[in-house]
């Protein structure tokens, strides 16, 4: 089983509308869309929701005024200064701003009365969703919650459930922005990350991060530039810096208005033209499958199922 993983550091790089059409391309997968605090691949993949579920991703602690001695050695422990208290009716009252608490339990084991108490909170919803594509695994993490690196590798092993119950071979991962925990909770232990760049300071910046996370992690990753001819010269300079790098450059793909006419259709980009960005994304996938097969651990009848895809 195979898990490809499309990252693109900051947003608006093409990389949820290049999604799309991989996984129209990829015809068999299972879709994951990893970007928990902005999910937006349903809006490509017109999925049809079959499950709903709550996600417990997190513990808040309470504290039972009536057993706490107000000695104050919980607030001395939290890091996160969760733990507030002030003087009510004469006597001085002790509570947890369950927005700062994290959950981490270190009041709970240093409070010496046992005042303090813990329980499961619900931090989002994942969603299991059908699509002409394949089945599709989202999520939507609850206003103001963290912890949306645990619900990322949720997801993940959900997929991998669902690949292994139906004998898909490939999971496509939208990840997240950025290279912080989720980031990092969606390249962990995958099999290719294809990072979406174009030629732009800022992307080319990400670009060098993301490689970094990429080697740090040790998986093999390739590059896709978006609208590489809006500035042939900066487009120029990240060729020379992948072939530095020994980074396969998978693809191009050109500026073109099609792109936004497909998204304001809710298709993807392959489905509303074979040409231009549509031609280049086609062959971009042929580059990745090359890329894929020749992943090392891929034995013949796994190279044969993916080209049955
Ligand atoms: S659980 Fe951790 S973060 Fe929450 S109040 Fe206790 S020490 Fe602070
Ligand atoms: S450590 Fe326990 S007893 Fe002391 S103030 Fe905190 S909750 Fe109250």
């Amino acid at each position: 089983m195979l898990e490809l993983v499309i990252v693109s550091g900051k947003g608006g790089t093409g990389k949820t509308s290049l999604v799309g059409s991989l996984a129209v391309l990829a015809k068999k997968n299972v879709i994951v869309d990893c970007d928990v605090d902005a999910a937006d691949l349903y809006l490509l993949t017109t999925p049809s929701l079959k499950e709903t579920h709550d996600f417990i991703g997190s513990s808040l602690a309470t504290i039972d005024n009536d057993t706490c001695s107000a000695c104050g050695v919980c607030t001395s422990y939290c890091r996160f200064d969760a733990i507030h208290h002030a003087p009510i009716d004469g006597w001085e009252r002790f509570w947890v701003d369950r927005l700062a608490c994290e959950g981490c339990g270190v009041c709970a084991h240093f409070c010496p009365e046992q005042a303090i108490n813990f329980s499961e909170i619900v931090t989002g919803q994942w969603f299991l969703s059908d699509t002409k594509y394949g089945p599709l695994v989202h999520a939507h993490l609850g206003v103001a919650q963290t912890n949306s690196g645990k619900l990322v590798s949720h997801l993940r092993q959900k997929a991998k459930d669902i690949a292994l119950e139906k004998n898909y071979d490939l999971i496509l991962i939208d990840g997240p922005p950025g290279i912080g925990c989720p980031v990092i909770s969606t390249i962990t232990g995958a099999s290719y990350i294809l990072i979406v760049t174009e030629p732009s300071l800022s992307a080319f910046h990400d670009l060098e991060r993301l490689l970094e996370l990429a080697e740090h992690f040790r998986v093999p990753a390739g590059l896709v530039i978006n609208k590489y001819d809006i500035n042939t010269d900066l487009t120029g300079k990240i060729e020379t810096f992948a072939k530095e790098r020994q980074i396969k450059i998978v693809g191009t793909i050109p500026f073109d208005v099609a792109v936004t006419q497909a998204q304001l259709q809710g298709i993807s980009v392959v489905e509303f033209t074979g040409k231009g960005a549509g031609e280049h994304i086609r062959t971009l996938w042929n580059n990745l499958e090359h890329e894929l097969q020749a992943l090392p651990g891929r034995n013949k009848t796994q190279i044969q199922s993916l080209d049955t895809l």
